[in-house]
């Protein structure tokens, strides 16, 4: 191939640095090759070119011999692209590429490049025809970019090429013996580029002299692209890999059990912590769908299908005991799970073991009631005397007498409320709320609590209604002492919290759909937003109810929403601060209760 100096203003050259300096170095080293030629009168014996020139200096014809050539070239490079589908292993692949670009082209080796982290320099990451040495230690001594054809690639994205290495004055003087000792004079690199990014660069060397061909370019512009797919390929899954493996390493270290289901409800991960808990430490669980019959008899397995079959809805927690060596309490929180497209793929069920918080719990609770019946006993003596002394039966009292005991008797009445609450309360969290459900009527019910607070309602001179159905509702099965007591919180609230003479609190009975609905709404001191959401927590008062009525004990709505979710139903309610509240109390209509973890004779 005969060429000369280079002169290409073509756009896409003109603002690439790096390409326009290595045309100016090959400009440089083709001077000296013409100069040479013209002082010695014969062929310099090297030509450094690039693609744009190969492409521009290519001779038209080509020959029968060539294009013959050019077939079988083909042809051996077909095989290449058979490892990309059969290989796996990124290296492998590459190697196999080099080995049949080498061969197709008659050349002795090839390798591919790939950057430094810093991106200055590059060193071998596969090779065909090279002593694994050289391939070795160039990861620890990469070459900086820009010294080589291998680097004038990967800099400026063209193919570049010498015919004779060792004659080249490109060539870097300290390189010579290396190039010599490694016996190789042609060679050819070309970028490996993926979209606009170039991220590696291959060459082919020939030990010969070589005049590279520009359809010899074109096979290696093919190759270097399936190989930059092949390793982009390879990244992506690397990448991938490292994240499963992230996500495996946290889900299996997490101290609480996780279980994960897909959509055909087969068991598709199941963390160490889950499989301890629940004694599946031996068993092959993945890919399992769990079902009465693939249980068996088999205790873990049964266990763990009773906490798959807890009917709760999504992004609840349910508390459950289950029997494995000894009784273990677990709270399993179930969670859906969504692919990005927000497609549901399976739910994950977090199973945290709270057999020590419930131990405690039941100790507290134990304490509670115990205390609370030793001071029952007391706190009805005190009553009974002040009733006495009221009733002027021991004698005639003094105005300030009467007035003092009056204040005796309403602490009295106060204290016999909490303490009758906080022994509800033990009850309640230890399961020894005994419930006698019957199907009953609720109109009654609430006729009676509105009848049993009017009068505090009047004391406090707050308009009290109440609205009865015109027609009778269908019944509910209800625990009818429970429900009275739920009731009582909710209306004896809506009362102590609306102002003195503007208060109004309005009752009503609705049935919507399935669904009996007590609805109690009042215009009183409302509820902090911020607050909400703690409100049904024992114990917990708003900054304005305490402010408003400061001795109460903080236990009626967590009562009331425990006795109603036993009853299949739930409490619901809106309120604006400082403009009133509504409670809704939801009680099915239909018949089937819920099994629970609680003592229950429905
Ligand atoms: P207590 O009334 O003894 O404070 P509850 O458990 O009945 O306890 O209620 C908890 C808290 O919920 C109350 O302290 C109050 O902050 C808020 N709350 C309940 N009902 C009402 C209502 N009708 N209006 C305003 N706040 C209410």
């Amino acid at each position: 191939m005969k060429i000369g100096l280079v002169n290409i203003p073509s756009k896409k050259i003109k603002g690439n640095k790096e390409l326009l300096q290595a045309i100016k170095e090959f400009n440089d080293a083709e001077r000296k090759r013409l100069a040479l030629e013209a002082e010695t009168g014969r062929p310099a014996g090297y030509v450094t070119t690039n693609y744009q020139i190969a492409k521009e200096t290519r001779s038209g014809e080509v020959t029968r011999e060539e294009f013959e050539n050019q077939r079988k070239v083909l042809k051996a490079l077909a095989e290449t692209s058979k490892h990309l589908a059969i290989e796996t292993k990124i290296t492998t692949i590459l190697e196999r590429i080099a080995e049949s670009v080498a061969k197709a082209l008659g050349a002795q080796r090839a390798n591919f490049w790939d950057f430094t982290a810093d991106r200055k320099g590059a060193y071998i990451i596969a090779a065909y025809g090279m002593q694994s040495q050289y391939t070795l230690n160039s990861k620890k001594n990469p070459i900086a970019l820009g010294t080589a054809w291998v680097g004038r690639a990967m800099t400026t994205g063209q193919a570049w090429s010498t015919s004779d290495l060792q004659k080249d004055p490109l060539l870097p003087k300290a390189w010579l013996s290396a190039a010599k000792k490694q016996n190789y004079r042609g060679l050819l690199c070309v970028p490996l580029e993926h979209g606009d990014e170039i991220i590696g660069g291959m060459c082919i060397y020939h030990k010969d002299e070589h005049e590279w061909q520009y359809f010899e370019y074109e096979v290696m512009t093919i190759v270097a692209n399936q190989a930059a797919t092949a390793l982009m390929n390879a990244r992506t899954f690397d990448t991938l890999e490292a994240e499963r493996r992230k996500t495996t390493g946290i889900i299996n270290s997490l101290q609480d059990g996780l279980v994960m289901y897909d959509n055909d409800d087969s068991i598709i991960i199941i963390n160490p912590a889950a499989r301890k808990l629940l004694q599946l430490e031996k068993l092959k669980l993945i890919g399992m769908n769990l079902t009465e019959e693939t249980a068996g008899d088999n205790i873990a397995l049964r266990n763990l299908l009773t906490i798959k079959n807890i009917q709760h809805t999504e992004y609840s927690t349910k508390e459950i005991e289950i029997k494995t060596s000894e009784n273990i309490t677990l709270e399993v929180t179930r969670v859906p799970v969504h692919d990005e497209k927000l497609q549901k793929i399976g739910v994950v069920q977090i199973l945290h073991d709270t057999t020590e918080e419930r131990e405690v719990q039941i100790l507290k609770s134990n304490f509670v009631s115990v205390a609370s019946h030793q001071i029952r006993t007391p706190l009805t003596g005190i009553r009974w005397a002040v009733d006495v002394l009221r009733s002027n039966e021991v004698g005639e009292l003094t105005p300030a007498q009467q007035s003092l005991l009056e204040k005796v008797s309403v602490t009295t009445d106060h204290f016999a409320k909490l303490i009758n609450d906080l022994l509800d309360v033990s009850r309640l969290d230890e399961g020894r709320m005994d419930y006698e459900f019957s199907v009953s009527d609720v109109t009654p019910i609430v006729q009676r609590v509105y009848h049993y607070l009017s009068p505090s309602a009047s004391a406090r001179s707050i308009s009290f209604n109440f609205t009865p159905p015109k027609e009778p509702l269908r019944k509910v099965k209800i625990d009818i002492d429970k429900i009275d007591i739920a009731i009582q919180n909710i209306i004896d609230n809506a009362i102590k919290y609306s102002k003195p003479k503007v208060g109004k609190v309005d009752i009503t009975i609705q049935v919507h759909g399935e669904t009996l609905m007590i609805i109690v709404k009042d215009n009183g001191i409302g509820i902090p937003d911020n607050q909400k959401k703690f409100l049904f927590n024992k114990f917990f008062r708003a900054d304005n109810a305490v402010r408003t009525v400061p001795n109460s004990s903080g236990l009626g709505l967590y009562i009331a929403k425990e006795i109603i979710e036993m009853h299949n139903g739930m409490i619901q309610f809106e309120s604006t601060l400082g403009k009133g509240s509504t409670f809704m109390l939801q009680l099915p209509l239909t018949k089937i209760l819920k099994s629970s973890k609680k003592k229950t004779t429905p």
